[in-house]
């Protein structure tokens, strides 16, 4: 896939992401044995280990207008979103006061008080950002292509930058409730799978929700039976990193077709946190949270259970 400000917008080119999200969406709803989407926007990753956060940053307007679409498609209350990463890069914002409205891609309001010499606001650990001789910063009157392909500057050559350490944010909205118990506070990163399986009553939990749901609606006096049967999976999007589904996972249904239909929406992103300070959150909107996220993203996650 192209970066998205390279993309063909033509009959010839690429469909944007939102739109191969949005379509894999309208084939797994079909399923009413339940589905998983993994949705992967993988060149933000990308434009970081060229240092070049202008990319970095319309690929993550991808992910937002992906995520918008999706959120359009389905309904919260039985669907669950997840947002996260799988890694972050090494790229910080630098700044001493400096005020609102700066542009985020140019330079600091001061410049440095040791040469005196201005620098971007975005910096890199390391990338081919890095310069011996002088130190790259935005240039006035650029044309949209030197715009476009501005690295900036790192402190450590390398042809290609490395992903960075620290911990990354984690968004959820779905199901009041479960939701929030599930993804709030700070957790190791193999905790997040277990949380979405939780949910969509995927592997071990589907005994549980089978056995929630028969006393249920039991309680009620209906008459239900159950049956485990296999999720649909799909995958979309520019992989950064590789990322392994369960397509063996088994979901819960109903046999009666009585049950209202659940689903739970998973969506995972290589988000930069504010220099390595544990920054784990939740919210019940996603997207009002993106601006935290705003320089990383790379995956969206869906899973859907009947
Ligand atoms: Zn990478």
């Amino acid at each position: 896939m192209e970066f998205e400000v390279d993309r063909d917008k033509g009959q010839n080119g690429d469909p944007p992401l939102s739109e191969m999200a949005v379509k894999a969406l309208s084939i797994l709803q079909k399923n009413n044995k339940g589905f998983f989407l993994f949705v992967e926007s993988g060149r933000i990753d990308h434009a970081h280990h060229y240092n070049n956060p202008y990319r970095a940053l319309e690929e993550t307007l991808v992910l937002e207008s992906t995520l918008e679409a999706i959120m359009s498609k389905v309904d919260l209350s039985d669907t669950l979103i997840v947002v996260t990463a799988d890694h972050s890069h090494v790229m910080t914002m630098g700044g001493l006061a400096t005020p609102r409205g700066n542009d985020i891609l140019g330079v600091d309001v001061k410049p440095s008080d040791v040469d005196g010499l201005p620098y971007s606001t975005l910096l890199y650990g390391n990338g081919p950002g890095h310069s011996a001789e002088h130190r790259l910063v935005p240039m006035v009157n650029a044309t949209d292509a030197e715009t476009h392909n501005r690295l900036h500057g790192a402190a450590v050559p390398r042809q290609w930058a490395t992903h960075g350490g620290e911990d990354v944010a984690v968004y959820a909205a779905g199901p009041q409730g479960i939701t929030q118990a599930l993804f709030s506070g700070t957790f190791d990163q193999s905790y997040v799978p277990h949380a979405i399986a939780y949910v969509a009553c995927l592997s071990e939990h589907a005994e549980r929700c089978r056995r929630q749901d028969a006393e249920a609606i039991n309680r009620s006096n209906s008459d239900a039976t159950f049956v485990a049967s296999k999720a649909g999976v799909l995958g979309v999007g520019a992989s950064s990193q590789g990322c392994s589904v369960d397509t063996n996972a088994v979901t819960r249904t109903a046999a009666t077709g009585g049950a209202k239909s659940g689903a739970a929406i998973v969506l995972a992103s290589s988000v930069l946190s504010d220099n390595g300070s544990s920054k784990q959150t939740n919210n019940t909107n996603p997207l009002l949270n993106l601006g935290y996220a705003l320089i990383a993203a790379a995956a969206m996650l869906v899973v859907a259970v009947t």
